[in-house]
Formats: C-alpha cells, sequence, structure tokens
C-alpha cells in the first residue's frame, strides 16, 4: 500500500501559533502537516522537571488545539518514546521533512534529538531546525553577538495563515497521552497558552510596567508589576521577537526607562541561553573547571532545610515556600535563595539546582544553569554577590508582609521583630504572650557571612580558578563589557 506522504511539524518549547518559522515555512509546502507534539517518558522521569511543567504545557496545547479547531485542524499529542513514535507514524504515513525550532536543551534531550537524527538520516527524511529567538547554534565566541541580536528582534515577524493549514492527525492507542489526562489544574500556578500569554503582555506594556523598575526587587511588588512572562517565553507561547517589538513600539507612548529596563532583559535571556548553547558542559561542571578540585562536602541536613524553607531565617523561607506554591520568585530572590544555599551554609551549586529547576514554571535550561553558577559564584568572571537575607528582608519586605504571607507561624509575630525572631527573649516572648514552632536558625547568619566573604575570595583568587578563567573568557566574553 503507498503511504501517503505528510510533513511534521513539532512542537517542542514553541507551543504557539503566531510567528513560528517552522509552520509557516511547511504551510508553503503542498503537504499536508502533522503537527507533532510528543510528552517523552524521559522528560517525565527527568530531576528537572515536575507535574508544574507539564500542567502549563497541557494548557498550552489545549490554547492551540481551540485556535486550530476554528479552522478545522487537529493536533496530534502523543506519549512515549520519541524515536518509537516517529517510527510508528513513518509506518503509517511517509514522513518526507520534519521542521522544528532549534532547542538549548538538557543532556538527555540532546540525546534524544542525536537518536532522532539518526534515524531519519537512514530513512532519508529531512529534518530542518530554525532559530527560535537570539541565539545563534555553531558560533564560537561573541563577536557582533549584540548586533546580531537587534538585528533578530527588529526583523518583521513571521507570517502565517491558519486557513491555508492542512493536518492529519496520527492516532495510536500504544501512544496515549496519558499522563496528561491524569494533570490535576491548581490556580495557584500561571496557566500556559498563547492566548494569555498576549494578555499579559498586553496588561503589562500598558499597565503594570509604569512601576517595574521601583518594584523589581519586591518579593511581594515585582509579583504584578514584573511582566510575568518567563513561563510564556520560556515554553514558547509568545516569541521573544514579539515581546520585543511591542516593548518597543510602546515607548512611542512614554514610559521609557521602564520599557528600556524590561527590553534589555529580554536581551539577557538569549546571553544566558547562548552561554549554555555554546557550552552545554555546564550541566555538569562548573563553568569555571577550576571550581572542581575545590567542591565541598554536602551537608544533607542544611539541604533539607532549605529545601523544605525551614532554615530559621524568615525571608529565605518564605521565599521557598512561595516558590513551592506558587511556580514563581522575582530575580533578587531567587539569586538570594541560591547565596543562601551555597554562600552562607557553603554548599555546592548542584546540591540545589534541579530541586530549584522543579519549583520553577518558567525553568530554562539555557538561563537556569548559568544564571544558578553566576549567583553561586563558580563562574570566577563574575563579582562576587553574597546577599545577606536579613538585610535583603529589611530593604525589600519592611513590614514583612511576604514573610507573614508565607510563614503562618509568624503571622502574630511583632513587626519590629520580623526579620529576626531570634532575637526575642523569654522574657519579651511571655510579655506579647508569642508562640510559635518556627525553628531557630540552622547557622548564626552574621558569623556565616564572614566565613564565606574569606572562603569565596581565597577560592576566586587560586591558582586553579585563575588559570581557568582564560578559557571561560574565550568562548564567553561579550567585547566590551566589564563584567560577562
Ligand atoms: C538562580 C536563578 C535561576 C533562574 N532561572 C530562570 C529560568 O529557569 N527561567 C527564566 O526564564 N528565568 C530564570 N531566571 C531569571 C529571572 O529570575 C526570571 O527570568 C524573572 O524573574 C522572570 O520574571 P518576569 O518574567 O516577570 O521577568 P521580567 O523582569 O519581566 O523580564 C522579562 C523577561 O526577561 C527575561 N529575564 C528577566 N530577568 C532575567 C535574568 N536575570 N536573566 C535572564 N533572563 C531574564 C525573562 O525571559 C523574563 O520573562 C533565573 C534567575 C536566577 C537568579
Amino acid at each position: 500500500m503507498v503511504r501517503q506522504e505528510v510533513n511534521i511539524v513539532w512542537f517542542k518549547r514553541d507551543l504557539r501559533l503566531k510567528d513560528h518559522e517552522p509552520l509557516s515555512f511547511s504551510i508553503d509546502q503542498d503537504l499536508p502537516i502533522v503537527l507533532l507534539y510528543i510528552l517523552d517518558f524521559e522528560y517525565i522521569h527527568n530531576p528537572h522537571y515536575s507535574n508544574r511543567h507539564w500542567q502549563f504545557v497541557k494548557d498550552s496545547l489545549k490554547n492551540m488545539a481551540k485556535q486550530l479547531k476554528v479552522h478545522g485542524q487537529k493536533l496530534t499529542v502523543l506519549e512515549g518514546d520519541t524515536l518509537e513514535i516517529f517510527k510508528n507514524i513513518h509506518s503509517k504515513f511517509h514522513i518526507k521533512n520534519i521542521y522544528s525550532h532549534q532547542e538549548t536543551g538538557l543532556g538527555f534531550s540532546y540525546s534524544i534529538d542525536k537518536r532522532l537524527k539518526k534515524w531519519v538520516d537512514s530513512e532519508k527524511i529531512s529534518w530542518t531546525e530554525f532559530q527560535q529567538n537570539g541565539v545563534v547554534r555553531g558560533i564560537k565566541n561573541r563577536n557582533n553577538w549584540v548586533k546580531n541580536w537587534y538585528a533578530f528582534m527588529h526583523s518583521s515577524e513571521t507570517r502565517l495563515d491558519l486557513k491555508q493549514l492542512k493536518t492529519v492527525i496520527f492516532k495510536s492507542e500504544k501512544f496515549k497521552p496519558n499522563y496528561f489526562m491524569n494533570l490535576e489544574n491548581d490556580s495557584n500556578f500561571q496557566q500556559g497558552g498563547e492566548e494569555s500569554a498576549l494578555d499579559v503582555l498586553e496588561d503589562f506594556i500598558w499597565n503594570r510596567s509604569k512601576k517595574y523598575s521601583y518594584h523589581i526587587s519586591k518579593p511581594t511588588e515585582s509579583r504584578t508589576s514584573c511582566s510575568r512572562l518567563s513561563a510564556h517565553i520560556a515554553w514558547g507561547n509568545i516569541s521573544i521577537r514579539k515581546v520585543y517589538q511591542a516593548g518597543y513600539q510602546a515607548k512611542a507612548s512614554g514610559n521609557k526607562r521602564n520599557l528600556n529596563a524590561f527590553l534589555s532583559r529580554l536581551r539577557w535571556h538569549c546571553h544566558f541561553i547562548q552561554k549554555f548553547e555554546q557550552e552545554i558542559e555546564m550541566e555538569f561542571l562548573p563553568q569555571n573547571k577550576g571550581y572542581v578540585s575545590l567542591r565541598r562536602e554536602s551537608n544533607s541536613a542544611y539541604i533539607k532545610s532549605w529545601e523544605e524553607g525551614n532554615t530559621g531565617i524568615p525571608l529565605v523561607d518564605a521565599c521557598m515556600r512561595c516558590v513551592i506554591k506558587t511556580g514563581y520568585l522575582n530575580f533578587r530572590m531567587r539569586a538570594m535563595l541560591v547565596s543562601f544555599l551555597t554562600h552562607v551554609l557553603l554548599q555546592n551549586w548542584d546540591d540545589g539546582i534541579q530541586y530549584l529547576a522543579r519549583q520553577f514554571t518558567d525553568f530554562e535550561p539555557g538561563i537556569h544553569y548559568p544564571q544558578f553558577q553566576m549567583q553561586a559564584s563558580v563562574t570566577g568572571i563574575n563579582t562576587i554577590r553574597i546577599y545577606n537575607p536579613i538585610k535583603q528582608a529589611k530593604d525589600h519586605d519592611p513590614e514583612g508582609i511576604f514573610i507573614k504571607k508565607w510563614i503562618p507561624e509568624l503571622i502574630d509575630f511583632p513587626t519590629d521583630h520580623i526579620h529576626e525572631p531570634w532575637k526575642v527573649n523569654e522574657m519579651e516572648r511571655s510579655l506579647f504572650n508569642i508562640k510559635t514552632s518556627y525553628p531557630h536558625p540552622i547557622v548564626d547568619v552574621t558569623e556565616a557571612l564572614k566565613h564565606a566573604r574569606k572562603v569565596l575570595w581565597a577560592e576566586k583568587g587560586s591558582k586553579e580558578v585563575k588559570n581557568a578563567k582564560k578559557a571561560v573568557l574565550s568562548v564567553h566574553a561579550v567585547p566590551g563589557r566589564k563584567e560577562q
């Protein structure tokens, strides 16, 4: 029997139907298309991922399906082993071309792609991968990178007409998406989907961005004054080019300072992913290899207290409990959590990196790894930033509003002492009738910070780290920038 020829658009972290080059390109070909999403078992079991990610993906796919339905078209969503699924599709249809976006993923997803590539080559199927954002594949250094980034962001959006789309679906009992079907919605987390992303963008640009720079570091206010686009960008509900152009055009109506600060962060997004794209070993090794020999002994009790939000340091615990429940924290609080683990508690960078990946709905390997390593001070090329969690709390949550929201044990605690509850003595406790099961600090923060400064600067000045620094700069240095 002659198999029907088809093309495949393989959706990965690009769960949208607008500004989507693989989709636009395939519509221009004269073949029916399988619009394919695969939830590979390896993703479900990978320690960087948790259900909040798959719920976000499920929402995103549902929204795509809803938009496609208007045009009488359908998505194919399957679960299982990627290669096996492609082989099965190929046994029913004749796959001519696969179109997808380039992905800067983890080691295991790269292996899935490599296995698939070997098979498509053997079957003479062509697989074209399109550039997804400002990250450029195959470059050896950062010369001209910034210029090219701006050129990409100002280039025209990919136009596509869904009315021209002709999909076919591949049905299979064996690869039914059971895992997705069993997920339960939790309204504490952001909802995925292209239409939600467009609403969030619009609302931010015209309303919420007015206090962007003023609130960016505050754990409570940042939740509404920052864009909250990270999960939508990470899962590709919206293209970063579309976000950039909306912000850029809105500057004509004012609010320039805030919008410029926002636009520069979109560049950071690609800047960090570019680092990971060029050095995927960062998943397993510190960027500066000098730190390999400076490994510390892990303390499982410390790590457990940090993970559970029970260190006895209010802002640290409030942040951890908040991200566990909601999947989101602003930048400064993320950095502080990493600094607490790796500086105050002197644990290793990889003692906490997968745990936080599971908590962030916006987990993006190419941002998470370089950012985490930078905050943990194992890059050797960035200024060491040690966050004092008590100062951070006094500066950014002076009334303890965020702390009280996430640590119910401290709800009745006097505001004067909310940042350092351990300082309240027995007499004051009985005077104010303070009863709380909140733990005593696991370390003396002031002493630990003093010690950390000594250790970190000695490590950075060590022969091993200094020798390895040149190699880092040759790959990652952005010309004209002091700090990388
Ligand atoms: C340890 C650590 C881990 C992180 N892991 C992730 C991650 O997995 N995924 C992720 O998207 N961001 C990550 N970040 C960066 C940053 O904290 C978030 O992007 C930001 O808080 C998301 O909120 P927003 O969308 O409201 O950001 P906005 O301030 O509104 O910024 C707009 C967009 O710019 C990008 N962006 C903002 N800040 C940064 C930054 N510092 N570095 C790189 N890109 C940035 C994001 O795409 C963001 O959506 C991490 C930061 C740290 C310190």
